[in-house]
């Protein structure tokens, strides 16, 4: 057997290792297994303190990293705590506020329509349903699902890039569009893992799973990953 560079915290069990489940809920379980020890209390890297914090936080992050998204909002929610706040402030000076998170002139528009949409219809609440989630101006199913995981405990999956490339690889999904790709891991996965699950493939994709040269050779769940199989092997 190859040699990896793993640390021995990251490697999988040796009965792991040596399983080849055929079926795809096999091999879903068992990738589970390892990666869950490996992130094992994963949450949101967004900083909020309550739902509407963390679902501006959200829809901030949109073509951004959680950490520049993390330094722009400590002084934006100084200013402006509640929907009321967003909509009371002009534009142009949401606008100035989030600039460093790109796309700011469409980000801004969106907040403060978001937040209109708030006071109108939910009494200026973040509701806890995903259908009521979706419909707010900005929000897709990504935002909902981490704003109904990580601020009400309501299970859901969340396909970013690095969870929508990642299912691909692992083949638990043919699907290019994110809808297609949470519905075939909602199959694949327990319903109390959803949430967690989706934040561990996102750490594992940043880490290890990279969308460029992904680490295989240190990879723990390599035994079970189809498109290791199709690749060069230039580390043996
Ligand atoms: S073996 Fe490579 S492609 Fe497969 S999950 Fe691991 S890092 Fe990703």
């Amino acid at each position: 057997m190859r040699e990896r560079r793993l640390s021995p915290r990251k490697r999988g069990s040796s009965r792991d290792q040596n399983m080849a489940p055929k079926k795809l809920g096999e091999r879903a379980e068992a990738i589970r297994r390892i990666l869950n020890p490996i992130y094992p209390r994963v949450k949101p890297q967004l900083l909020y303190r309550n739902p509407f914090e963390l679902l501006v936080a959200t829809i901030l992050s949109a073509q951004c990293t959680d950490q520049q998204v993390n330094r722009v909002t400590p002084v934006l929610f100084k200013r402006m705590r509640r929907p009321q706040d967003f909509v009371a402030t002009p534009v142009a000076e949401i606008e100035r506020l989030i600039r460093p998170t790109g796309f700011y002139r469409n980000k801004a528009r969106n907040i403060k329509a978001c937040c209109e949409a708030l006071i109108e219809h939910h009494s200026g609440r973040v509701p806890g349903k995903l259908e009521e989630l979706v419909q707010l101006p900005g929000v897709g199913r990504k935002t909902a699902n981490v704003v109904l995981g990580a601020a009400f405990g309501t299970p859901g999956i969340v396909v970013d890039t690095h969870v929508a490339r990642i299912a691909n690889r692992l083949g638990f999904t043919r699907h290019r569009d994110p809808k297609k790709i949470e519905f075939d891991l909602m199959r694949l996965i327990p319903r109390n893992e959803w949430s967690d699950f989706s934040l561990r493939l996102i750490f594992f994709g940043r880490e290890i799973c990279t969308a460029r040269k992904p680490k295989c050779p240190v990879c723990p769940i390599e035994h079970l990953c189809p498109y290791r199989s199709k690749t060069p092997r230039m580390d043996s």
